[in-house]
Formats: structure tokens, sequence, C-alpha cells
């Protein structure tokens, strides 16, 4: 104790949002009235709808078709076939550099949320640069970060964003291969969809894939054949009881071999990303599972326990993988399942103060109603009353 700063607050935001609210009321309330000291945009937030939650917004129904929300450098391209694709309402504004003024004169920390290969409109555009899974199936979500026009792209974005604007970090949310849990988000079944089938119908077989792991002696035919086989064996021998990813991986050792050659890869490929540009970048948890940090890296680590539950268990994740307390940051998502009311976000922000925490990340502004800045800013004054 006895440290001198002051707990920083970010707030993830949409573009969209902040720029129907106004840029200069909005941050009048952040940051005079809320407390809040930065500001996280997604820069590529996927094709979604949103019904938005406070009265003043409009319109109430907001339809994002997908694309950047970046003025992007066409000749920063040149290197692969995958250009920018921007959001229609960028074509002849560019709000972000907008915003990026209206932060820097007010010393607002801004930071660019990057998905990245995560990418619908691409994918769609481009399905031979998609992740493939063993079972044919093309991701209709998903680039492969193996495929050489996607991480060109991915090292060209991350370059021409972090040169384009004075940024605090940037947030790469999937710079990897899909993670296990999400993959078979949007999948009838009519079995049981556990971890195993999550795991196993997440691992790309694209021919990028394919040739890559070849390269370095893995029996890619043989291995994608014992996928299917893992996968389909349920269909004709019900399980009585599923067994953790960790058994698979242990009775299937050329298939432990192929994860840890995905780790490894991971590992290059976030490392490849971090050396080429100057804004730190921040890995979020979901995209981290693959990755192992160095103790230098920073992480944003999701507290799906509401209260001072998460704060702590997000700290022990964290440390465990071998971080320093400034390498994480904890992401509170308030939402009534995820922190029902105020006296849970203010004791999880005081736990927050007490654990040393610099900086607390809170998600996401669109979907929450007036009253909840009141709770953030009870939570953030209650926390800096222990750090003045
Ligand atoms: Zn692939």
């Amino acid at each position: 104790m006895g440290m001198t700063h002051q707990m920083e607050a970010h707030i993830i935001s949409d573009l969209w949002d902040l720029e129907d609210w106004g840029f200069d009321t909005a941050l009048d309330e952040l940051q005079n009235n809320v407390g809040i000291t930065g500001l996280t945009v997604r820069i590529d937030p996927p094709p979604a709808m949103q019904f938005r939650a406070r009265a003043a917004d409009a319109p109430r129904l907001f339809h994002n078709a997908g694309g950047l929300w970046f003025r992007t450098q066409a000749d920063r391209y040149t290197q692969t076939r995958l250009k920018p694709i921007h959001a229609p309402e960028m074509r002849s504004r560019n709000p972000f550099a907008r915003l990026a003024d209206v932060c820097a004169d007010r010393n607002i920390a801004l930071r660019a949320w990057v998905y990245g290969c995560c990418n619908p409109l691409a994918a769609a555009k481009h399905p031979g640069m998609a992740a493939r899974n063993a079972l044919d199936h093309t991701s209709a979500r998903w680039l492969c970060p193996s495929h050489p026009d996607v991480a060109a792209y991915l090292h060209a974005f991350l370059h021409d964003l972090s040169e384009a604007h004075t940024l605090d970090a940037i947030i790469l949310a999937s710079p990897i291969w899909e993670p296990p849990a999400a993959a078979l988000q949007h999948v009838r079944a009519a079995v049981p969809i556990t971890p195993v089938e999550e795991f196993l119908v997440s691992l790309c077989f694209c021919e990028s894939c394919r040739q890559r792991a070849a390269d370095d002696d893995i029996e890619v035919q043989s291995l994608a054949t014992l996928v299917q086989a893992l996968v389909c064996e349920p269909f004709r021998r019900p399980r009585k009881k599923t067994p953790p990813v960790a058994d698979i991986l242990r009775d299937n050792p050329a298939l432990a071999r192929f994860e840890e050659w995905r780790r490894k890869r991971s590992r290059a490929i976030f490392r490849s990303l971090a050396e080429r540009i100057r804004v730190p970048l921040v890995l979020h948890e979901d995209a981290a599972l693959h990755i192992d940090p160095s103790p230098d890296d920073r992480m944003l680590l999701d507290c799906a326990e509401p209260g001072p539950l998460g704060i702590e268990n997000a700290l022990k994740r964290g440390t465990a993988r071998g971080l320093s307390l400034d390498g994480i940051e904890p992401l509170l998502e308030l939402c009534p399942d995820r922190c029902p009311d105020a006296p849970t976000l203010v004791s999880a922000a005081t736990r927050a103060a007490e654990l040393n925490f610099k900086s607390l990340s809170l998600s996401n502004l669109a979907l929450w109603p007036d009253r909840y800045f009141d709770w953030i800013r009870q939570a953030l004054r209650n926390a800096r009353r222990l750090h003045p």
C-alpha cells in the first residue's frame, strides 16, 4: 500500500454509441462526473443488431453491418490480397480520428479493441483464407492466422492503426484461431456438445495449416482422420461420461503433439505482431488461452464471477500464468447476470484497489442503462479512497 496512483478506469464502447451521444457531451459526463480515465473503442466489431439501453440513444435499434471503423491507408496493404473492408458509415467520414483528437485534448487514454481473425465480412469474401475444421467445414466467421495473406494483413493493419493515432494500447481479442468455446456456439446438435467436441472442431485443417504442420513433421492427414473419428464417436457409442480434453490428449499422443505445435505457432504469431508495432498489445483472455505469455505481457482477464471473487480469480489466473501485477487488468462486465447491483460493483472495484491493480476495464457502454453510470461513479470513488 501507500502507492499514489489513481486507479485508471477504461470503458469499452463502440464508436457509434459515443458518436450518437456526442463526443464532447459523452466525455464531459464520463470523465468529469463518472470518473473514467480511458476509452477502449472497438475498431472492427463483427456484424450485429443492437437494442440500445438508454432512452436518449437513437436510433433505438442499431444495425452494425461490420467492417472497420478506422480509416486505413491503402499503400500499407500492398503485401496482402486481403484488403481492408470499411464500415459503410466510414465512407465519407473519419469519426475515430475526431475521437482521438478529443481524447488527446482531455488527456483521456484511448485504446483500440481489435478482433483480428474474427472477421465475417473477409471470411465471406475470401473463403480460402477462412479456418476449416477436420470435417471440412469452412468457417463463416474466422480467418486462419496461418494463411500468408491473413498474417500479412494483420501486421499491416496493426501497424497502420498504431501509426495513425496516439494510442495507449491495442487490445487483441482474436489474433489466432477461434477459441474452442466459441466454435460451436451457433450450431444445433443432436448430441450434447461438450468441451471435447468444442476442442476438436476448433482445430484448423485448412491448406495453410496443413502445409505448415507438415513442414514441422506432423502427419496431418492421419491426424485429420483421427479428429473426424473422435468427433463422430459419440454418435456410434454414446458416452457415459465425457472425459476432460486433457484425457483425450493423453490417450492420443499425435493430437497432443499437434496441440503443442499450435501453442508454439500461436506464441510466434503474437510475438511477431507485438514486435512490429510501438503500441503495447494487450491480449484478451479468450485469445490468450493458447498463448503462453511472457512475464512482461499484458492481459485483460474476464471476471466472470461478479464482485470481489471475480477480481481475485483474475489475479490468480494471471499470476498462475507468470504475469506480473502490472500485466493483469481485470475486465468487469456490467449486466444483470454478471454484475447485478451497485454494491457488487463497489466491492469489486474496492477489492481491485486493495490488490493494487492499476487499471480496470468496464464493458460495455451500449448495454448500460443510465443508473449504471451511478454505480461506476460510486465504485471508482470508493476504490480511489484507498489510493487517493
Ligand atoms: Zn488454418
